[in-house]
């Protein structure tokens, strides 16, 4: 890495994206923390960037919000000549239930979070990036994308979709020196997987474990560094072994 860079991480409050906010700031980015509602969440992750020695600055907004996106990312170009070079598309939410019962707002809530959120996120940041040539984009997909999952026809959706605005953008920026890549995990330790039925889960992975959010952040960092350079439109699957 030659200038210092910033890297813009959504969902970044909790769970994978504050993991991989803090694998990013270790890295030597200064890491842009984006989030909806929780402050105090936000700050917390912010202070333990802080501490490690690292540069953290808090950027809230609603990603389903394509003004309000606009307008945030706008401000952070303008505000500060490094450039965005990495952006992790990680803001998600989950809403199951099963498919006959599920009221159109859950499926926009889902849809609208992954998909929508990748597009008011992603294209502002790509011309400057193109610009900067060197970018890396990465998205926070699902297993539940690649091999479906029952009660969650929204997410699956949203989340294959995701997988192929990936492998498309990727074709299109390739030449940039921009990749566009996916991690697709499994059952993960975080407030999401909160009331699941973690037996039924187990049983299903051949690891026979949850994975952790560091696992999910490592593969992540590994897509970001200049290790990477010649992998893109690809899709890594963090699920010990699940899909
Ligand atoms: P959490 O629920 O723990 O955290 C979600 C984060 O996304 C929070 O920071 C939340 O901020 C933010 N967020 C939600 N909606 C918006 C929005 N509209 N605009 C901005 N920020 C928003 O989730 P996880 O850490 O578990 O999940 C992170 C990603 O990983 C998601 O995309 C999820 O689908 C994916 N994933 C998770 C798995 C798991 O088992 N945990 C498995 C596979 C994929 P706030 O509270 O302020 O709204």
């Amino acid at each position: 890495m030659t200038a210092p860079r910033r890297a813009l991480v959504t969902g970044a409050s909790r769970g994978i994206g504050a993991a991989i906010a803090r694998g990013l700031a270790a890295d030597g980015y200064a890491v842009l923390l984006n989030y909806r509602s929780r402050d105090d969440e936000a700050e917390a992750v912010q202070r333990a960037i802080e501490a490690a020695g690292g540069e953290a600055h808090l950027a809230r907004f609603d990603v389903t919000d394509g003004d309000a996106a606009e307008r945030a990312l706008n401000a952070l170009l303008a505000s500060d000549p490094r450039p965005i070079a990495v952006v992790v598309n990680n803001a998600g939410v989950a809403d199951d239930v099963p498919f006959p019962a599920m009221t159109a707002r859950q499926w926009e809530r889902v849809t609208r979070t992954t998909l929508d959120g990748f597009f008011h996120v992603t294209r502002p940041l790509v011309m400057p990036m193109v610009r900067a040539r060197w970018g890396r984009i990465v998205n926070v997909s699902s297993v539940s994308g690649v091999i479906g999952n029952r009660g969650q026809v929204n997410y699956s959706a949203a989340k294959a979709g995701l997988i192929g605005a990936t492998k498309a953008l990727a074709q299109e920026l390739a030449k940039r020196k921009i990749t566009v890549n996916a991690v697709a995990p499994g059952p993960i330790d975080t407030e999401m997987l909160e009331g699941a039925p973690l037996p039924h889960i187990l049983a299903a992975i051949p690891m026979r474990r949850i994975g952790t959010v560091d696992e999910v952040a490592g593969a992540v960092r590994f897509l970001v560094s200049d290790a990477a350079a010649y992998i893109t439109g690809q899709v890594i699957g963090i699920s010990g072994g699940l899909g």
